[in-house]
């Protein structure tokens, strides 16, 4: 059989009295009245400890959403076995049964089980209907399915073949186990880490972040319904560098599947260079980590689109996207105009609870990061240099809700242009029309970062100066349109730089670092 090329999953809208959002509401209601016991899952085994860590919605943290088993090192070492014992079935199986199984869980999720993993991605995650419904249902099974498709194309791309000669490319999976360690910013990617590796036949080891557990028990139980050989996927809960200890010691740690911070990523890195001579090949490593992503506006550029595409850009997801736009360089003539849209706009946003259909802004994942964004601008406004055009207020009572915070700096390196915030937080510099040129330099030399950025021109040859002078300054680039909101198997996503190692998620490069191929030539 052959698989046809996928049409992205359409975005359900959520209008009053539709099916989607009835299904959602009795989902949500459902989850919320009883506690979850969440096990970890090694070789199809569900795994229960002593101890249990507390599960709460980021909006509401005193309700308890339930427990999960907590684990150590002899629980790692377990998955490891787990999933190496699986390895041969796994990797003989063709690879079309492989495709059937993920395939089934995009069904899954785009039929029965919708309702139930966006709920557990508006409680646990605090995303909003809308928000979940981008990410844990349809970006999701976009991931599931256009990866099957670019699988199949993978596996028919066959070297040239000569009169008594044949040649193959034999697509491999690699040698050992993958470690997928997973945000919780995204259901999706939680989802596709672990997935994309193991459709090209390799067995994992799945840790999610703490934070994404309550939806991450959703995925994996999709993925046993849609025929999941036991032990392909295994999903542990244990401490990261517990955790990093025992699989970076491995010898058949064959690679990486990371989206997180920079900071833990170059740790691992150092950590596999460490240890680089125990294993039996050269690890895989794969990650996607920080941004500072921005939005440069010429002065030809139209105010209103540039307004709509800072407040979706900066503080859709309450700004918990590697991709978000958190530093914008605005040209003098066109400021007052973005900035009376942008005070408009962000007047008629509402910030609460998910669960509430309407509310734009939901709660920041935890205390911790609440503190890290506060802290960023309390001290903003502390700083005479630095104006508060909008937001400002945090409250941490009921849950850890941060309003869309605007902040117009003089310093163009003041530390909110420069460091990643991860919050709802945009910082703007507004520069004198005439210094276009002299911006895209500082644009590209302000952050380490090059994930995302937008150009915001009327004029092509200015949009043609930023593409060449921002080459690198993003992997993801776009022009007159916002900086996020990427769609699988369109707008290949990552970048470059601190950002990670840019292997493009929603696509065929993607796939590709998880196979080792080996030639064979016949003569005959
Ligand atoms: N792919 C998402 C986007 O384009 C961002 C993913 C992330 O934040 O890790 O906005």
């Amino acid at each position: 059989f052959s698989i046809p090329f996928p049409k992205n999953e359409p975005v359900l809208e959520y209008r009053a009295g539709s099916p989607e959002r009835e299904a959602l509401k009795k989902a949500i209601k459902e989850l919320r009245s009883q506690e979850l016991d969440i096990p970890m899952t090694i070789g199809g085994q569900k795994v229960r400890t002593d101890e249990k860590m507390r599960l709460s919605p980021p909006h509401d943290h005193k309700h308890t959403l339930g427990h999960f088993h907590y684990g150590d090192k002899g629980h790692v070492k377990q998955a490891i076995r787990a999933a190496l014992a699986a390895k041969e079935s796994w990797e003989e199986l063709p690879w079309t049964n492989r495709a059937t199984i993920f395939l089934k869980a995009a069904d899954l999720i785009a039929g029965e089980y919708r309702a139930k993993i966006n709920a557990a991605t508006v409680l646990g995650q605090s995303k909003n209907a809308y928000q979940a419904e981008i990410d844990a249902a349809c970006e999701f099974i976009d991931f599931l399915r256009f990866n099957a498709y670019f699988m199949q194309e993978i596996y028919e791309k066959q070297p040239v073949s000569d009169n008594g000669i044949w040649n193959k490319l034999e697509y491999r999976p690699l040698e050992g186990f993958v470690f997928a360690l997973t945000p919780f910013n995204f259901t999706a990617i939680a989802g596709n880490l672990p997935a994309s590796a193991a459709l090209m036949g390799n067995v994992i080891v799945w840790k999610p972040a703490f934070t994404q557990i309550y939806s991450a028990h959703v995925i994996m139980e999709v993925f046993e319904k849609a025929g999941m050989p036991d032990g392909v996927i295994n999903l542990i809960f244990t401490d990261g560098p517990e955790t990093g200890d025992v699989i970076f010691n491995h010898k058949d740690f064959a690679g990486i599947h990371f989206t997180g911070s920079t900071g833990v990523f170059q740790t691992i890195w150092k950590e596999i260079g460490k240890n680089i001579q125990k294993y039996v090949s050269y690890p895989r490593i794969v990650g996607e980590t920080g941004g500072k992503d921005f939005v440069v506006a010429h002065h030809t550029a139209n105010a209103k689109q540039v307004a709509t595409a800072l407040v979706r850009g900066a503080f859709e997801f309450q700004g918990q996207k590697c991709s978000a736009a958190s530093r914008a360089y605005l040209p003098q003539n066109i400021w007052k105009e973005v900035k009376e849209t942008m005070t408009e706009m962000l007047a008629e946003i509402k910030m609460g609870s998910p669960e509430v259909y309407g509310n734009f802004i939901n709660a920041v994942i935890d205390e911790k990061s609440y503190d890290k964004i506060a802290n960023y601008i309390d001290n903003a406004k502390k700083d005479k240099n630095v104006k508060v055009i909008a937001g400002g207020n945090h409250d941490k009572s009921k849950g850890y809700f941060i309003e869309p915070t605007v902040l117009k700096v003089e310093d163009p390196k003041y530390v909110t242009m420069c460091e990643e915030i991860f919050g709802p937080v945009l910082t703007i510099y507004v520069y004198p029309e005439n210094d276009f040129e002299d911006i895209l330099t500082l644009t590209d030399q302000t952050s380490p970062y090059a994930l995302t950025g937008s150009i915001f021109a009327h004029d092509r040859t200015a949009v043609e100066l930023a593409t060449k002078k921002l080459k690198n300054a993003a992997g993801n680039f776009y022009i007159n349109d916002k900086p996020t909101g990427a769609v699988v198997g369109q707008q290949p996503f990552g970048g470059a730089r601190a950002s990670g190692t840019n292997d493009k998620a929603g696509s065929y490069l993607n796939l590709l670092r998880w196979v080792s191929p080996r030639t064979i030539k016949e003569t005959f």
